[in-house]
């Protein structure tokens, strides 16, 4: 009786499995396979010798082999469920999102902060001074009738001061003009129609808002800019009111040793008008070429109000008087700061955003 070609099986198998738990990566279980279940297996090699056998042995040497085979193919099965899994745990532990990364990065390349831009950064400061003077601030809309830009202010149509406003219109004539607001003016108008019409007389009120014009923009004029506008309407004000009101807030907000003056001028809505300046704040009044070397800058404009804007909203200009008073919060910001273009302000350069932040 020859040796059954099975004789081995027990230490053959066992010998299979220690190989199979060997493996450790995906890649040692799938070149492996082919030798341990596969074609070039022992398990093939010996399934090949059993058609040597008699019929009868060949049953039973069929079953022991075959019960071999599915003890080492489930061996395989196992071990590459557990290296798949792995496989997949080391694939999601690449593509963690680290936030200590992140956070490590982002010290290492600084992002900025936003802030706000130079404009309203400005009419924040000019507000608070003004505010800490005694003042409201009020809003006033952009778009506006012909009446508040423009009659209301003493300034009737075809007049010819109406030259000094290149004016944007939104809709002309019937039944009524609508323009772009030239100034913040129309908010006095606003705000003067809402006291009487509440009977809340005095107002002291500053007016800050963009306003628009037609002008081509260079580098002391933008066609969308801002304004900060002044109205006092009280009883027993006058011109020196005004002039005090004037310095105080020069001295507030561009430093103690900074002085004004009021130079005659005219505007359709106040009487006497003025022009003011103050000390040039490049040379701090010494002479220079910004100031033509009068050691004066002009800043905006002023004056007693006129009594025909009185009587247009109905205001008794026997017991009331005030004073209103407007610059530009651009030119201002442009006068603190030394930029020596105004369209520097819109165009978003960063680095010229980040130099004022
Ligand atoms: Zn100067």
């Amino acid at each position: 009786m020859t040796a059954s070609p099975l004789a081995q099986l027990q230490e053959q198998t066992t010998d299979l499995l220690a190989t199979v738990a060997a493996w450790q990566t995906l890649d040692e279980l799938l070149e492996g396979e082919v030798f341990v279940t596969g074609k070039r297996s022992i398990l093939s090699a010996l399934q090949k010798s059993l058609g040597s056998l008699e019929p009868e042995a060949r049953k039973g040497a069929g079953a022991q082999l075959q019960e071999a085979r599915r003890s080492v193919e489930a061996a395989v099965a196992q071990k590459r469920a557990e290296l798949e899994s792995a496989a997949r745990i080391v694939a999601l532990e690449a593509d963690r999102l680290d936030l200590g990364d992140v956070v490590s990065s982002a010290v290492r390349v600084p992002y900025s902060h936003g802030h706000p831009g130079i404009v309203a950064a400005t009419q924040r400061e000019l507000e608070d001074v003004f505010v800490g003077m005694g003042f409201r601030v009020a809003d006033g809309p952009e778009v506006e009738t012909d009446w508040y830009n423009f009659e209301a202010l003493n300034i009737p149509p075809a007049h010819p001061s109406r030259g000094m406003w290149d004016t944007f219109y939104v809709e002309l004539g019937d039944p009524e003009t609508v323009v772009l607001r030239t100034h913040t003016s129309p908010t006095q108008i606003h705000l003067m129609e809402a006291a009487v019409a509440s009977d809340s007389l005095p107002i002291h009120s500053v007016m800050p808002g963009r306003c628009y014009r037609r002008d081509t923009p260079d580098a002391r004029h933008l066609a969308a800019f801002h304004q900060i506008e002044g109205l006092v309407v009280d009883r027993g004000i006058t011109f020196a009111d005004l002039a005090g009101v004037i310095d105080t807030f020069t001295k507030a907000y561009f430093g103690a040793d900074m002085q004004s003056r009021l130079r005659p001028a005219f505007f359709p809505f106040t009487e006497p008008s003025a022009e003011f300046e103050i000390t040039c704040t490049i040379c701090r009044g010494e002479g220079c070429r910004t100031c033509s070397h009068t050691g004066w800058i002009e800043l905006g404009g002023c004056g007693m109000l006129d009594p025909a804007v009185l009587a247009a909203v109905g205001i008794d200009g026997d017991e009331w008087s005030g004073f209103a008073f407007g610059f530009g919060i651009d030119r201002c910001a442009q006068m603190r700061h030394q930029i020596a273009d105004m369209r520097a302000l819109i165009e978003n350069d960063v680095r010229f955003l980040r130099q004022l932040s």
